[in-house]
């Protein structure tokens, strides 16, 4: 059996892919360069090949390498306020030193790819306006979010609401994060020569050892403290639980063809509901604080269609209560 290589795999998402992988008995090497945790659950000989350091190293790189049949790319810098602040280091940690990776991979036998991506390449996606049709409104101005305009306004004036997005439709990325990921979406795209390509668009994703604001949430609640939240707590996202990712990888895997595919339930909803979920499950009961502040490059409704995802891949995916239950086991220890 070749070797399936997680470059990142000591991370929120590739960790749970490394830990999926192996529950399905797979040889897998991490290339990472932060220690790997191996999982919990210890049911034959592990056979995890673990290389500290990341992609600049020509000599870990080559070392990562070593018989591997397929590589899922779950590495680079991520936060979307941090791109904002040191937007160079982002397009440097996120394409240029994926150069080398992209040659190596070309001059081996690689058979698939699997790239990370991510649903904020959409921008703020696709709206409609009842009277003016579909639209693909940019970011909120100053302006309208200084006059609590929340939801997207069309031209007419009307208040639009949102559409699905599919992998085709135009992409308006308005931080350098989301800017970085479309570049090296394109850039593997053509570059790879013999090797499958498959881009997953995650959406929100949450569950055990996470980071950013999700953490932010659980971490809140189970302090019983009131998280705060933007805007008005209506803002809406996919939130999909971090293992039902980890699935999509393994299926994607198996595909044998060049793809995009948006990645979700393909349902979203208010942050308010997922903050309101946290509390319930963990049997606190108080409101999230809504603050009315908010961060500009926020973007409002995220929503992607995933038909063609339902079509390549059988996955169930977890509803709201079941991964948030399942997040907040990991947090007490007893998963
Ligand atoms: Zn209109």
């Amino acid at each position: 059996m070749r070797r399936k290589l997680v470059i990142g795999g000591s991370g929120f998402i590739g960790s749970t892919i490394t830990s999926y992988l192996y529950d399905k008995g797979e040889e897998i090497t991490v290339l990472d360069k932060k220690e790997l945790e191996l999982p919990k659950r210890r049911n034959r000989a592990a056979d995890i090949r673990f290389v500290k350091g990341n992609l600049k190293s020509d000599r870990k790189l080559e070392e990562s390498l070593e018989n591997v049949s397929d590589v899922l790319i779950h590495s680079g810098k991520t936060g979307i306020g941090r791109s904002i602040e040191e937007p160079y280091s982002f397009y440097e940690s996120n394409i240029f030193v994926l150069k080398k990776l992209l040659k190596k991979i070309n001059e081996r036998n690689v058979e698939n790819v699997i790239l990370a991506s991510t649903a904020r390449v959409y921008g703020e996606g696709k709206y409609e306006c009842c009277d003016c049709g579909v639209k693909y409104p940019g970011k909120r101005t100053k302006k309208q979010l200084d006059n609590k305009q929340w939801e997207h306004l069309c031209g007419c004036g009307k208040e639009l609401s949102a559409l699905p997005s599919q992998e085709k439709d135009p992409k308006k990325p308005f931080t350098p994060y989301a800017r970085s990921k479309l570049f090296q979406e394109r850039f593997f795209q053509d570059g790879l020569t013999e090797a499958n390509l498959v881009t997953l668009r995650y959406p929100f994703v949450y569950g055990p050892k996470q980071k950013g604001a999700s953490k932010y949430f659980f971490d809140k609640v189970l302090n019983s403290e009131p998280p705060k939240l933007f805007e008005d707590g209506m803002q809406t996202k996919d939130f999909v639980h971090v293992e039902d990712i980890a699935k999509v990888n393994y299926a994607a895997l198996d595909l044998k063809e060049n793809v995009v595919l948006n990645v979700g339930k393909g349902r979203s909803e208010p942050l308010k509901q997922f903050v309101n979920t946290i509390v319930q499950e963990s049997e606190n009961s108080f409101d999230p604080k809504i603050t009315g502040k908010y961060q500009e490059h926020d973007v409002r409704n995220s929503l992607q269609d995933v038909n063609k995802l339902e079509n390549l891949v059988n996955i169930d995916f977890k509803n709201l209560d079941e991964g948030v239950q399942e997040t907040l086991k990991f947090y007490r220890g007893t998963d």
